[in-house]
């Protein structure tokens, strides 16, 4: 095996047996998406597409839209999936910077894109469009090897510019592999992949751990509560961002019963509400299993398949990954990681590669982070959200477990804002439990003092309806600190 595609082939045991149920009634086994990624590749083929090139791609989700993404990694060119809610002015940085051959998109959106880029096709979310010609499903993979790129996922910018991360064929052979083996995928699983398609989570870690384990994927287009309580019965395993969970946990129906055929439910993207962990638990008798990823590196860290799943951490390194915390203040530090999974670099942009690898060639996540005595590892939040008010550091997180121990508070976001005499200011957002949405801010400020040294207690705590999130369940601070930026000013 050289290459992913060749991976791919190599697991493909049973070609008859079903790889995708689509939500739409269609059936994909592997031999037929196999097939369909070929006769995609020659489309891509006809339309110029070759080594190398990008081929941006902002669709609905659809089994076409996975099976090219095989398609272009079997012609050797580069994969890159956008957020389909971007706006035709976004999606005009992603193709300025990426310069791809063909951009792909919707046949609604053709009109407006049309303009971005020399050649542009069409795929709807049944497979029609004129990406899809009558061609053969029989293609010559190129000749790619592990160190060559097979896409560019731009990072979802929740702070800052959004910036090209290159992977390879080997970041996401050896990414996949380690995740079947950690968390026990064989060909009986069956998946419920409601997660986008846009972004790692749903593209490579949900896909490729079921691609190359043999089991099937209930491909739903989008995450709707009632449709997931309805498939539990049918599957073994979900993946999902928390919001999944805290949305399953507020249906009557959830239950042991409901869940007895599901072996795995595995959380990540975003933090893991301790008090969501122990409520499904409570539940249903499972226990979450959270990991840690990101874009640059998919999965670092998994709590176990078997062993202790500890609320509020993120496990400890898969195989072959190695994970440091440097210049610890109090165990905490930034989250440094070197292994197959890490990318290869930041799109056309050598500075930022630079500056984020560090001699020995550690990627620096930017994540906070501190491993416990039997090194599972929690995450304190971004370093980028680090407060620094009067000269003292607050970390985020600190103060946001304290917020949700106050019985009327749903969740917390803690922000830095700025501050004529302290630089920065500790403001706290929060969403409230009941319905009313009016917290007693005096009330609560004086309960927090009994438990955070004074520097650390926000000087503002303000409620809203819900806290703002993209759509991997993210809260985007930097939305907050925009729209809460002018508190403090006179
Ligand atoms: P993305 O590149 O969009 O996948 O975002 C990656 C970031 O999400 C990481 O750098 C972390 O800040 C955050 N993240 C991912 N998984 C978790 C998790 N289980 N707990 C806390 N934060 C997480």
């Amino acid at each position: 095996m050289t290459n992913f595609p060749t991976l791919v082939r190599s697991r493909m045991h049973a070609p008859n047996a079903i790889f995708i149920h689509g939500d739409d009634g269609r059936q994909f086994t592997y031999k037929a998406f196999w097939d369909l990624s070929g006769r995609l590749a020659n489309s891509l083929s006809a339309a110029g597409v070759g080594v190398g090139d990008r081929v941006a791609v902002q669709v609905d989700k659809s089994v076409e839209a996975l099976a090219l993404f095989l398609a272009c990694a079997r012609l050797g060119a580069i994969f890159l999936p956008l957020n389909s809610a971007y706006t035709a002015t976004e999606v005009g940085y992603f193709v300025s910077d990426a310069e791809p051959a063909l951009l792909v998109c919707t046949p609604e959106n053709s009109g407006v894109l049309s303009a971005l880029c020399k050649t542009v096709l069409t795929l709807d979310e049944r497979g029609g469009g004129t990406l899809m010609g009558t061609q053969s499903a029989d293609f010559k993979d190129a000749a790619m090897t592990w160190n060559d790129a097979i896409a560019i996922l731009y990072t979802s910018g929740t702070t800052g510019k959004s910036k090209g991360a290159v992977l390879t064929h080997g970041n996401l052979a050896s990414n996949a592999l380690a995740l079947v083996d950690a968390w026990a995928f064989t060909a009986q699983d069956v998946l419920i992949h409601a997660l986008p398609i846009y972004h790692t989570h749903g593209l490579f870690t949900a896909t490729n751990t079921v691609l190359l384990s043999g089991g099937s994927l209930l491909f739903r287009r989008k995450f709707d509560v009632d449709d997931v309580i309805a498939l539990l019965p049918k599957a073994t395993t979900l993946m999902g961002v928390p919001t999944f969970y805290t949305r399953l946990l507020a249906q009557q129906e959830l239950s042991r019963e409901l869940v007895q055929h599901m072996r795995l439910f595995i959380s990540g993207s975003a933090p893991l509400l301790p008090e969501t962990h122990k409520a499904f638990e409570q539940k249903t008798g499972h226990a979450i299993l959270e990991r840690y990823g990101m874009t640059e590196t998919s999965m670092n860290t998994s709590n176990p398949y078997l062993g202790e799943r500890r609320a509020g951490t993120v496990g400890t390194p898969l195989a072959g990954i190695e994970v440091r915390i440097t210049h610890p203040v109090d165990g905490v530090g930034m989250i440094e990681v070197r292994g197959p999974n890490v990318f290869k670099s930041y799109w056309r942009n050598p500075e930022k590669t630079a500056a984020e690898f560090t001699a020995d060639g550690f990627f620096i996540t930017g994540d906070l982070g501190s491993f416990d005595g039997q090194g599972y590892l929690t995450i304190s939040g971004r370093g980028k959200d680090l407060v620094i008010t009067g000269g003292f550091n607050v970390y985020p997180k600190e103060i946001e477990t304290e917020i949700d121990q106050l019985p009327e508070i749903l969740e917390s976001a803690v922000i830095g804002v700025p501050h004529g005499d302290l630089g920065e200011a500790v403001v706290a957002i929060v969403a409230v439990k009941h319905e009313a949405g009016k917290i007693d801010e005096a009330r609560m400020i004086t309960a927090l003092q009994q438990r955070l040294a004074k520097f650390k207690v926000p000087k503002r705590i303000i409620a809203v309806a819900e806290l703002p999130r993209n759509a991997m369940g993210k809260v985007q601070k930097n939305q907050l600190r925009e729209s809460y930026g002018g508190l403090f000013k006179s």
